[in-house]
């Protein structure tokens, strides 16, 4: 399954950055989308070659890494469960999880924060389970995520992604000393206060002197947005005809169109945005985006 990658390399049509390119990652597959592929893709392999069949992992009721596991697991013959932080909800998230047979198992946030805690007590005695931290957090996700620059021609000035975990930020940066790339790499935060990324992504890779913070664009804090950032989205959406989420991939184009306007970036640098998918956060503002599109 984790064969035959499907990422195209994008030119985009844009008024003022003449030289803006998008890795098309949320072509890779709808459920398994764009970085959660490439995260899962050694922590299966991992979980495979210990054995174990039965994928235990953690997220938010919205959580595309739900929803990828969830998608995987059902593919290639594992049980799947999910510590769902929070109160019992449906949503279309979810909705997709249960679909693929994932079991769901509500927990509320003060217990949620004790991930290990919360395996051991359910699990614990369950040699088939398999660990799989919040958002595919791990070593073998970074270096899935780093195998993306080898598919890249070396001679991008800026390579922007968003980041939660800081994961992806990290494969990014291990991959871009790997393949011998002088690319800075332009990480955008979803969460307020995102300079703790420097640490996490600090645990991961030792590499960090191409990495660039750019901590504004939070939009007040993960899965937070504003009528600006939405109103973004819906003409970006409609001007390239590809679509980008209110969570992740539209703070990431708002930013480099904020910094490119503001000079703090080069216009005529050779820029890739990469499209990490997650398209499911849009189902998660549909109230707030039809009242925008009706205006
Ligand atoms: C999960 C996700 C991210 C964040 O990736 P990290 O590795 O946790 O930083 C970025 N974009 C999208 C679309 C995602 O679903």
């Amino acid at each position: 399954m984790f064969t035959n990658l499907h990422s195209p390399l994008q030119k985009l049509d844009h008024p003022t950055l003449t030289n803006l390119w998008i890795k098309r990652d949320d072509m890779i597959d709808p459920y398994i989308s764009g970085n959660k592929w490439r995260k899962l893709k050694y922590i299966i392999e991992a979980a495979k070659e210990k054995g174990k069949t039965h994928l235990v992992t953690f997220g938010g009721a919205y959580s595309n890494h739900l929803v990828a596991t969830a998608s995987a697991a059902a593919r290639l013959g594992f049980k799947a469960t999910a510590f769902v932080r929070g109160e019992p909800v449906d949503n279309e998230t979810l909705l997709l999880c249960r679909l693929f047979d994932m079991k769901l198992i509500f927990t509320e946030r003060e217990l949620y924060k004790n991930k290990w805690v919360l395996f051991d007590a359910h699990f614990g005695d369950d040699p088939a389970a398999y660990f799989i931290d919040e958002g595919g957090a791990s070593m073998e996700a970074v270096r899935g995520c780093a195998e993306l620059i080898a598919e890249l021609p070396k001679d991008f000035d800026y390579i922007f992604c968003a980041a939660g975990t800081g994961t992806t930020a990290a494969g990014l940066l291990q991959g871009v000393k790997q393949n011998g790339l002088s690319s800075q790499i332009h990480v955008v935060p979803v969460l307020k206060g995102g300079a703790f990324i420097k640490d996490e992504i600090a645990q991961f890779t030792e590499i960090t002197e191409q990495l660039v913070l750019h901590t504004d664009y939070h939009f007040g804090g993960y899965a937070k947005s504003t009528e600006q950032l939405l109103a973004y989205m819906a003409s970006f959406i409609s001007a390239q005809g590809i679509l980008i989420d209110p969570v992740y991939t539209a703070k990431l184009f708002f930013a480099i169109e904020d910094l490119a306007e503001r000079n703090l970036i080069r216009k005529d640098a050779k820029i890739l945005a990469i499209h990490t998918g997650g398209l499911l956060g849009i189902w998660g503002m549909q109230a707030k985006l039809n009242a925008i599109l009706s205006t």
